[in-house]
């Protein structure tokens, strides 16, 4: 018999209504976990569920003409919203709780993960952008401030798993597994052609629009390389990517005898949103049970560089340091959204990221400021691009 146990911890959840965040809500429903504060870019109708559901002390929405409409729907709670950029960053600071789960979208989760780790609040990340963008200076002040910074990301939580009990010097590569996305074994010419909707089927994990172009251009699994460096204080040298389309195997670490351990199971966030809240201990899972002979066969394939070039890329811009990781990220946001949009084609983003990053001034220990002014410079570089 399962005991049912509550989970006593209290957490925020920053990008509450988005796919991570939604997820991150069954969690928290299911364990009975403490919701202090949400936050939103401007999902009010779902936010208003949430609020009414879970009764948090805050709620904070980026748009500010929406915040205001929230704020008399739900006039009857004793929910206190705020609207703005600036709002989310403050709440992010003042809001007591164990931890804040931060899945925001892009590098607008930046600011919301300092001001938290400012705060002496532990982290679960799911915004990746905060690590690509300014890793150093977020994991320089989340030693200073004795804080930890969990994984949300399947690969990264597996790994995180994986290194437990061993000290680091042990560790021989950190092999991150990649779905290769809907395109995988297509050339450069075939990829022409692919639309929005086309790039949008992705094959096994239930994500967002960004996130899901990202994983078709690999550029999500460049990202996590980078994450993954910063995460665990490895050299991007010791940083390896397959292919292995079934996503079974989360993610895997090699030691130096050679051993490597894999963490596996059905493909869920919600497995690693739960780890996160919970670690180091283990509670009833929302997942299905991983059964293997239903799985049948596993597969693995190197990753075609040459057709995604973005996955290099990134291990380019981890090489170069300072700014440029920032640049790719930027320069990609907005190529995204350009895409998504119909502006430009899907060879358009690998083609345009590329020329903005290898033509990027480079500088070698940035401030947030400049960090924030370079990520601004590449979005417009990009659009510049785009109307050529
Ligand atoms: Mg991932």
């Amino acid at each position: 018999m399962t005991e049912k146990k509550t989970i006593e911890k209290s957490i925020a959840i920053f990008g509450s209504t988005g796919s991570i965040g939604t997820q991150s809500i069954e969690v928290a429903r299911k364990h009975n976990i403490k919701v202090k504060a949400l936050t939103a870019r401007g999902d009010i109708e779902k936010l208003e569920e949430q609020i009414r559901e879970f009764n948090p002390q805050y709620c904070a929405v980026l748009d500010e003409e929406k915040a205001k409409i929230l704020k008399q729907k739900v006039a009857d709670t004793s929910t206190c919203v705020t609207g703005g950029e600036k709002a989310i960053e403050e709440l992010a600071y003042n809001v007591k709780c164990d931890m804040l789960l931060n899945s925001i979208i892009g590098k607008a989760g930046l600011r919301p993960t300092l001001a938290a780790i400012e705060s002496g609040k532990n982290i679960a990340l799911a915004n990746k952008e905060t690590l690509v963008t300014a890793g150093t200076i977020v994991m320089n002040k989340a030693r200073e401030k004795g804080v930890s910074v969990l994984p949300v990301d399947s690969e990264h939580c597996a790994i995180f798993q994986c290194l437990e009990g061993y000290p680091k010097k042990q560790v021989s590569r950190l092999i991150l597994t990649a779905s290769g996305g809907p395109f995988f074994g297509k050339k450069r010419e075939e990829l022409a052609g692919i639309t929005p909707e086309m790039a949008l089927a992705h094959p096994t994990w239930n994500m967002g629009q960004k996130i899901t172009i990202d994983s078709a251009t690999l550029m999500n699994k460049g990202f996590e390389v980078i994450e993954a460096c910063h995460l665990f204080d490895i050299d991007v040298e010791k940083v390896d990517v397959v292919v292995h389309r079934e996503s079974i195997i989360h993610s895997m670490v090699e030691y130096i005898d050679n051993a490597v351990l894999a963490q596996m199971g059905v493909p869920d966030m919600r497995t690693c949103i739960q780890y996160a809240i919970t670690y180091p201990d283990r509670f009833d899972g929302l997942q299905e049970k991983l059964d293997l002979a239903k799985v049948g066969k596993m597969t693995f394939a190197e990753p075609d560089k040459e057709t995604f070039v973005l996955l290099d890329l990134a291990y380019k811009s981890m090489k170069m340091g300072g700014l440029i990781p920032a640049v790719l990220n930027g320069a990609n946001e907005e190529a995204v959204y350009l895409f998504l949009n119909h502006k430009i084609s899907f060879t358009d983003i690998m083609d345009m990221v590329k020329e903005v990053v290898l033509g990027y001034k480079n500088i070698d220990t940035p401030t947030i400021e400049q960090i924030e002014e370079a990520d601004r410079n590449a979005r417009r570089l990009v659009r510049e691009l785009a109307c050529r």
